[in-house]
């Protein structure tokens, strides 16, 4: 069975994020969707809320499950018997970070990366940039699923109540 892996931190998920899981769960027979839960502060959403939101965003498609990881992804991968991990591409700029780590990987274990290019219309999505864009009050329901934009407006509404926005 041909296993793969989409890592990422996902905080949150986008649809470009769902576009690249989507088109691995078609060239593979399972698509482990991980999430690192790694500690960190710069995070808007918990561990346990990125996946429950994956879980939502991934229920359309039958091969794919999400799962929670930290330390090493080639650890997990080893774990789990994934011999390839699936990234997506979208601009030149990710290019030279994401071999290293490919070529990294590769070196640590017996682990493929594959690289998907992202769809036109999400290369210019980011997490990073989708939270602040909200931050300041902007739209970007075209960007996340529905139930995702109700809950980043909501811990948005949050942190600004609470003086940290
Ligand atoms: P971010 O979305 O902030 O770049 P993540 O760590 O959550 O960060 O992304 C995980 C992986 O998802 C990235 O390494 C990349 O492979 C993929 N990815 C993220 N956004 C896109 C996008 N818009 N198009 C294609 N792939 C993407």
């Amino acid at each position: 069975m041909r296993k793969a892996v989409c890592p990422g931190s996902f905080d949150p998920v986008t649809n470009g994020h769902i576009d690249i899981v989507e088109r691995a769960s078609r060239l593979f027979d399972e698509v482990v969707v991980a999430v690192g839960v790694n500690k960190s502060k710069s995070r808007l959403f918990t561990a346990e809320e990125r996946i429950a939101m994956l879980v939502e965003a991934c229920q359309p498609f039958a091969n794919v499950r999400v799962a929670g990881f930290s330390g090493l992804l080639t650890t997990f991968c080893a774990e789990n018997s994934i011999h390839a991990i699936v990234k997506g591409l979208r601009a030149v700029s990710d290019f030279d970070y994401e071999l290293q780590m490919a070529q990294m990987n590769a070196s640590l274990t017996d682990i493929e990366t594959v690289f998907v290019p992202t769809s036109p219309e999400y290369s210019f999505l980011a997490s990073s940039l989708v939270k602040e864009v909200a931050t300041f009050g902007g739209d970007v329901s075209g960007l996340i699923p529905g139930f995702v934009n109700e809950r980043l407006k909501a811990r948005v509404a949050e942190r600004v109540a609470g003086g940290q926005g």
